[in-house]
């Protein structure tokens, strides 16, 4: 939270915020539902701003769903919400990777994959290894593959992107085995392993995954999101990450509307996703709190902050 300054104020005139803006990006656990449950006052708000003409756009970080599964959800809770209005960090991986011409349509200059893997990679092994690993993707074969770690999501939107995975919440994969220097065997074409919320997360999918990041050069690491409830360790830092605060999905989003990004207010529950996400944006931020930061939250993390400070001077 530290990272999202906070000059907040309480919201006196809406109609003035209203007003200044084009486009109203919501955020979704927290904001419209809490779980399956539909938030108070979400209905009558969404039709007022769509009867002042308002462009309307749903963003979560949660990968478990597809657009389309997100769509029935709205549906379900009595929300009548276009898909091409959803973004979910399981569309922005697969949108992300397209982005990037993953892995199509990529000409290989032969003497430059050459130059990238073969002469470096025997002789000096490990170091160049990492090199080649840390490096922009300069190249994609035709035939990689992505292994996710995730759910149904994640797999529908590679679908519907056209790539091939392998991996997801049924890959129950073989014991590891403990023997010293013993390496499981792995798709040498896996060029991404994509990260997300995964219930059904095992250590063999960890090892898996492991391996096509380490071994197979230039294999891209992409994460999800990084909320809380799936954090990160500082280890995995490097991993790309596509979900809220990155600035992927509002670029991807201006980018589709051709909306001005000062002419966007991000609504969202959690100051570290949400409100960074609209802040790394340039666009106007509104905290709800109806999800996760309540005031006596908002207070506690405000009273921390001046504690550390006295004490640090
Ligand atoms: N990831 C998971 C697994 C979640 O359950 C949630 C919230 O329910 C999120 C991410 C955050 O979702 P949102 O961005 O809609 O708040
Ligand atoms: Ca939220």
């Amino acid at each position: 939270c530290a990272t999202a300054s906070v000059a907040a104020q309480p919201l006196e005139n809406a109609d003035a915020l209203i007003d200044s803006v084009e486009t109203f990006i919501f955020d979704c656990d927290g904001v419209i539902w809490k779980g399956d449950s539909l938030i108070e006052g979400v209905p009558e708000t969404l039709e007022l701003l769509r009867s002042k003409g308002k462009r309307l756009v749903f963003v979560t970080n949660n990968s478990t769903k597809s657009r389309k599964q997100y769509g029935k959800k709205f549906e379900s809770l009595g929300l009548s919400i276009n898909e091409e209005e959803i973004f979910a960090s399981s569309f922005a991986a697969a949108a992300y990777l397209q982005s990037i011409d993953f892995p199509k349509d990529k000409k290989i200059d032969p003497l430059l994959a050459y130059l990238l893997t073969a002469p470096f990679y025997e002789p000096v092994g490990n170091m160049s290894h990492v090199l080649i690993t840390c490096m922009p993707r300069v190249f994609l074969r035709e035939q990689e593959r992505i292994y996710v770690i995730g759910e149904e999501g994640i797999l529908i939107e590679l679908e519907l992107a056209g790539f091939s995975y392998l991996g997801g919440p049924e890959d129950g994969g073989k014991k590891i085995e403990l023997k010293p220097g013993y390496m499981m065997e792995h798709d040498k074409d896996v060029g991404a392993v994509v990260v997300g919320f995964d219930r059904y997360f095992n250590y063999y999918k960890v090892q898996y995954g492991t391996l096509c990041v380490r071994e197979n050069p230039g294999c891209l690491f992409l994460a999800t999101n990084r909320d809380a409830v799936t954090h990160l360790t500082d280890a995995q830092e490097w991993a790309v990450v596509v979900g809220k605060p990155s600035t992927f999905m509002m670029d991807y989003l201006a980018n589709k509307f051709s909306i001005t990004k000062s002419q966007i207010c991000m609504v969202g529950d959690r100051l570290d996703t949400d409100i960074l996400f609209g802040q790394n944006g340039g666009c106007k931020t509104l905290l709800v709190l109806s999800g996760m930061f309540s005031l006596h939250l908002l207070a506690t993390f405000f009273l921390n902050f001046l504690v550390s400070v006295f004490t640090m001077s």
